[in-house]
């Protein structure tokens, strides 16, 4: 299913042009389902939602203060008008406004029929019930309009709009009960390794613990996602095999880290080339070994490489964005990148694209400096614990100096 000519010279294709592949191989799950708004934070519309009211429905005040009409304004100098009543958020004055009447009206509360201006409580003088308004009242002030924020039969959010507490909250204002989303994608996934142990143990001579699965258990901790997490496999052909094609038929995804390269003991291309459409790449990134993506059966297979830093990385970089457009997320969002001055030298060799881990601050001028978080190595999780950014390393780029630019991508806005 993998275009064989994908691979480029030297035997590595760019980060590119594998994310073009993956995005032209994966098709957007389409079954939908209604879920209150309650439970709707992190879900994908699937289709757009329209306000069948005006919001707000009623004019009313922006302000604590006093409503009156501008026809009762007198010209350069003050005038006074009589308290008539007074306006309260869900309780209206229902009666007309009268020439030369006023009414006390506080925030949100319903302009009356004969009022088209509110004056702030701080500017006018009371006299028991005579109001007393300063030469400089303003008409027309104060006053939200009905429909101002969003007009009836307006465009709210649109479809494969992915809802934020903002949504939510916008959804709630017009008073959306519940919404139309995309159902959650089953997502499957496994560390291998006969040297892995579980957390919550002693490690045994020549074992270490299986922080893959943690970290992807983590990282697909998402709203559009139900998890399954099929534990550690040892290296062990058949118990692979038998896992992954079991997982392929009640998954939309499949996700395994480590055994993937071509030692003695990595299984995973082994037993794809037999079960399923995979393709093994060597993409020119770093960290990011060989990585496979396909098919088995109708699920999506993502192998990925087994270092830690590689496993969240390639996640980040590669699965992350096709998960989204799995899930009828809208089209690819760029991920945001700054350009930050390096204040220490990077080494680098031409040939990968590098993320390399850095830590990302900025100056009271405003201007951004980065520096490494440590070690660069593929094991390393400490550096990339440490860092908050990602620096951007070019293909060509063969090293950093002190004082030069490079590209930073916060984590706080990878997108
Ligand atoms: P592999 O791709 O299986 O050869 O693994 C490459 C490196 O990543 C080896 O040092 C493994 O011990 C390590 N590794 C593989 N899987 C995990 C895991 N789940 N957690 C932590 N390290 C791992
Ligand atoms: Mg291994």
């Amino acid at each position: 299913m993998i275009d064989a000519c994908s691979i480029e010279t030297g035997g590595l294709i760019s980060i590119e042009h594998a994310l073009q592949q993956i995005a032209g191989t994966v098709v957007p799950i389409n079954t939908c389902e209604r879920v209150v708004l309650k439970s709707a934070l992190g879900r994908v519309l699937s289709a757009s939602v329209y306000a069948s009211i005006n919001i707000p429905p009623d004019q009313n005040s922006a302000m604590d203060g006093y409503a009156f009409s501008s026809t009762d304004i007198r010209p350069n100098q003050p005038f006074s008008l009589s308290l008539a009543g007074t306006s309260w958020a869900g309780a209206p004055y229902s009666e007309t406004l009268k020439p030369g009447e006023c009414i006390r009206i506080f925030t949100g509360a319903v302009i009356p029929e004969g009022a088209d201006s509110v004056i702030m409580q701080e500017h006018i003088q009371a006299d028991n019930t005579l109001i007393i308004f300063p030469e400089s009242t303003q008409p027309h002030k104060h006053i939200r309009d009905i429909g101002c924020d969003t007009r009836k039969d307006a465009l709210l959010l649109s479809a494969n709009k992915k809802l934020t507490a903002i949504d939510i909250g916008l959804l709630a204002s017009a008073g959306i009960y519940d919404v139309q989303v995309y159902r959650k994608l089953n997502i499957a996934f496994l560390s291998t390794g006969d040297e892995l142990s579980p957390i919550g143990q002693m490690l045994q001579p020549g074992q270490i613990y299986d922080s893959n699965r943690y970290a992807l258990n983590a990282l697909l901790d998402d709203n559009t996602i139900n998890i399954t997490d099929l534990g550690v496999i040892g290296d062990d052909k058949s118990a692979l095999e038998e896992s992954l094609v079991a997982a392929s038929k009640t998954h939309d995804v499949l996700i395994s880290t480590g055994g993937a390269s071509v030692g003695d003991a990595d299984y995973i291309k082994e037993i794809l080339d037999k079960c399923g459409e995979v393709s093994f790449w060597k993409i020119a990134i770093k960290p990011g070994k060989p990585l496979a993506f396909g098919k088995i059966n109708h699920c999506y297979f993502w192998g990925l490489p087994g270092n830690p830093v590689s496993v969240i990385t390639t996640f980040q970089k590669i699965v992350s964005p096709a998960l989204r457009q799995l899930s009828g997320e809208q089209s690819a969002k760029k991920t945001l990148q700054i350009q930050a001055t390096c204040r220490t030298a990077l080494n680098k060799s031409q040939g990968r694209q590098e993320y390399q881990r850095g830590i990302l601050t900025q100056d009271k001028s405003g201007e951004f400096f980065v520096a490494s978080a440590g070690k660069q190595d593929s094991n390393i999780m400490s550096a990339l614990s440490a860092a908050n950014c990602y620096m951007v390393l070019a293909v060509e780029c063969n090293g950093v100096a002190v004082g030069e630019k490079v590209t930073v991508e916060p984590f706080a806005l990878l997108i």
